[in-house]
């Protein structure tokens, strides 16, 4: 049985053919500049199948549009759908309020409660309704499967997720600590423990996700108590291109004294801030480049970055008490040595100790990165966050 994930998103439809099983990936591709007009010759939908790769250039009007395309490119690499071994679509949905807590069976009136929650999630759960209206019309047959970006840190304890402001303006407004990336911390911390051989019960763990969105987590004993984001992924970690946090009282200051509306402040805090926001670029591989040839801002950036992440370091590793393992994922988390390097230095007196050598070596697999004599195993795992959203879809279909 395979699962096709879709992650729907404004302008893009990021998707993958895979086999819950086995992890085997059929195929993948990737839907851009949706609502975009574009030039004939522009390519806006890459689709990847074994060592094939197959294109589509030209404007794509709306998500319905670009999983048609998909479809045809399906077919045209042999691999229609309507034949598949289909057993389920799994769907990416980044809110799930109190609402939904773990993977759901997509009907009618779960898409009006997703759609219901897009208050606390404007710019993501509209494009994740839109994805998943596109796909059940065209795969009307198919059981769809929402899982939640939020679900794994449905259970924080009351003094991690409640936010010190007025008690009923909370409760009215929905406003508690979420969390989001639930799936990949779930799937990397579970991975964590098979690669130690250790109960995931048995463990206390940070998990590091940084990637272009970034976030932190404590586990203990499986189960979340801690992660950086709050109601909306803004807060936390910095981020390629979002603050994470910042003294609220800037909001005010910016709206009251520079002549910004409230979505100037989202596109600054979103869009134009974190990595980005400092030195000009938000890819860690730019801001490496930058940063050798002396840019002014770009090892500013890159300490501002390594200052936070190390505050929410210790204070996991205060609030778990004893950790077991520190985990490393997504693109920055899996690939910069530097970052890891420098967001552990200096941790020997709490069990904490890089191999330098082990740190730089490059893989593709989950890796121990500590020397032997660490107490606290500092691990690198890649996260697959599609192959977890599948996994998930195929066991709630049966
Ligand atoms: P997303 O949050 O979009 O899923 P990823 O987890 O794929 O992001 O991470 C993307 C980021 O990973 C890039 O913006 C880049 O900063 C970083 N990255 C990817 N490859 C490397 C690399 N080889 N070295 C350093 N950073 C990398």
């Amino acid at each position: 049985m395979k699962v096709l994930v879709i992650n729907s998103g404004s302008s893009s439809i990021k998707y993958q053919l895979v086999d819950p099983a086995t992890a085997e990936v059929a195929a993948s591709g990737v839907v851009q500049r949706i609502g975009e007009e574009v030039e004939p010759d522009v390519v806006t939908v890459e689709h990847s199948c074994g060592d094939r790769t197959f294109e589509y250039r030209g404007s794509i009007a709306d998500h319905a549009a670009g999983l048609h395309v998909v479809f045809d490119l399906f077919t045209a690499a042999g691999q229609d759908l309507a034949h598949a071994d289909l057993g389920a679509v799994g769907h990416r949905v980044v809110h799930g309020g109190e609402v939904f807590y773990q993977p759901t069976v997509i009907d009618d009136t779960v898409v009006k409660a997703i759609e219901d929650l897009s208050a606390l999630a404007p710019l993501h759960n509209p494009p994740n309704v839109i994805g998943i209206e596109s796909a059940r019309a065209l795969l009307p047959d198919v059981p769809q499967v929402a899982v939640f970006d939020t679900a794994f840190f449905h259970q924080l304890p009351a003094a991690a997720k409640t936010y010190a402001i007025d008690a009923e303006v909370a409760a009215a407004h929905g406003i508690r600590k979420y969390g989001f990336h639930g799936t990949s911390h779930d799937y990397v911390s579970g991975q964590a423990a098979e690669f130690l051989g250790r109960e995931r019960a048995d463990l206390n763990q940070i998990v590091l996700h940084l990637g272009n969105g970034a976030s932190a987590s404590a586990i203990r004993a499986g189960r979340a108590v801690d992660t950086t984001m709050g109601l909306t992924p803004l807060e936390g970690l910095v981020m390629g291109t979002r603050s994470g946090d910042l003294d609220p009282g800037i909001i005010f200051h910016l709206i009251r004294t520079a002549g910004m509306d409230v979505d100037d402040v989202d596109a600054l805090l979103n869009r134009h801030s974190g990595i980005k926001g400092i030195s000009g670029v938000n890819d860690f591989r730019e801001l490496g480049q930058l940063i050798e040839t002396g840019h002014p801002t770009a090892k500013l950036a890159f300490d501002v970055y390594i200052h936070r992440l190390r505050r929410y370091i210790g204070a996991y590793l205060i609030e778990l008490g004893r950790v077991d393992a520190i985990t490393f994922t997504a693109g920055v988390g899996e690939n910069d040595a530097r970052v890891r390097a420098e967001a552990l230095a200096g941790l020997e007196r709490y069990g904490i100790r890089v191999d330098a050598d082990r740190n730089a070596e490059r893989s593709r697999v989950a890796r121990r990165i500590s020397a032997d004599d660490s107490e606290i195993a500092v691990l690198v795992v890649p996260t697959n966050e599609e192959l977890a959203i599948a996994r998930a879809s195929a066991e709630l279909v049966g």
